[in-house]
């Protein structure tokens, strides 16, 4: 029998672990719950034998029922740029990638949710891939883990400053575990990442953006793509469950409710999404709702069928946007070289077929 996952518990979970399958004092539960997460996630250890003042009867007894042990990392590719991808090799088999941005003020770690996607997306590769499964809470947890180890970052100066869900897959569908992985960032006593430097980023999952809301509490940014539905259908076959009119709706509700602007991201295809027409109509949109555009620069991969807006383009869509009043950046696009950019990440991993 495998032995549950540290990194599956959140504070709370672990305590009660600790209460119902620990022979340990119950008076002393909270003191040794405090103890485990502080080894676990603000000194980044990983063997029990080295976590001190835990009594050796505690630690025999955790060793014995939870797995402390870390994902592999099966290849690790550095972008001339200084961006790093790591690949992974889950306990089970499967890949899964994680890119690590480092600029002047900040160091952004782009994590999956997934193995592939079920969104199919035309102009992102992932979508190539077909969906294999959700990640668990702890190998989402991991991902954080594993770089901050290879970034040698369990110091009280943060190398990782930021933690984006912008990887493999739609987080809002594995929701449950991303909810779960974000309390665990967020926790004060460990990781200790506030709302303000985690953003979820989704395709637009209407439901999930209203829960979400309350329950997660982060950044929240909308791939959005397309200014109008029939655009965005044909290039983010989501949308055909989810219009356009019914996010805006939620995401007005998630800003309303975390006092934040929505980023939208917008990837500019050259006679795509990138006319005249379309940068008015984006106007519209942002002004329906506390919206920032985040214009990205599209990343080719293998076989895409779509090519990158001119300079020219990208300039006069930008400034459109800007003269009308709304917050809009351009992204550079980071790690390009090593396929580690937006849209780029792809494993081999493949669905198991189902066995007889
Ligand atoms: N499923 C979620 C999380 C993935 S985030 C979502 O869609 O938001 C990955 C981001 O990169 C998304 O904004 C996605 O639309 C964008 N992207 C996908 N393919 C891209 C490409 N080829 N070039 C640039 N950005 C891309």
């Amino acid at each position: 029998m495998s032995l549950q996952n540290i990194y599956d518990l959140t504070y709370e979970e672990l305590n009660n672990f600790i209460i119902n399958n620990c022979s340990t004092d119950l008076k002393k539960s909270g003191m040794r719950t405090n103890q485990l997460w502080k080894f676990i996630y603000k000194k980044g250890l990983k063997d029990i034998l080295h976590f001190s003042n835990i009594p050796d009867e505690l630690k025999n007894n955790l060793k014995q029922q939870l797995s402390f042990k870390r994902i592999d990392i099966a290849e690790k590719k550095i972008s001339n740029d200084g961006t790093i991808k790591w690949l992974l090799k889950l306990q089970d088999g499967n890949l899964v990638e994680t890119v690590f941005i480092p600029s002047d003020k900040r160091g952004t770690l782009c994590i999956s949710s997934q193995v592939g996607c079920t969104l199919n997306c035309k102009f992102c590769h992932t979508g190539t891939q077909l969906m294999v499964k959700n990640l668990s809470t702890a190998e989402i947890i991991n991902q954080i883990l594993v770089a901050k180890d290879e970034l040698k970052d369990w110091g009280t100066q943060k190398i990782i400053t930021n933690i984006v869900y912008m990887g493999m897959g739609e987080p809002f569908y594995n929701y449950n575990n991303v909810k779960k992985s974000i309390a665990i960032l967020k926790n004060n006593q460990g990781l200790d990442y506030s709302a303000k430097k985690i953003t979820v980023s989704t395709a637009g999952i209407t439901p999930e953006i209203i829960k979400a809301a309350k329950e997660i509490s982060t950044y929240l940014a909308l791939s959005l793509h397309a200014p109008n539905d029939e655009l965005r259908e044909k290039i983010m076959p989501i949308n055909k469950k989810y219009k356009i009119k019914d996010l805006i709706e939620s995401c007005s509700y998630y800003a309303k409710i975390n006092k934040e602007k929505i980023f939208l991201e917008y990837v500019l295809l050259k006679n795509i999404n990138d006319s005249e027409h379309c940068s008015k109509q984006l106007i519209k949109l942002m002004s329906k709702f506390p919206s920032k555009l985040n214009l990205i620069e599209f990343n080719a991969w293998p076989g895409v069928g779509y090519e990158p807006s001119d300079q020219e383009t990208v300039q006069k869509f930008y400034r459109s946007i800007k003269n009308s009043g709304h917050i809009v950046t351009l992204r550079k696009s980071r790690g390009e070289d090593i396929l580690g950019a937006c849209g780029q990440l792809k494993t081999e991993s493949q669905r198991k077929p189902k066995s007889l």
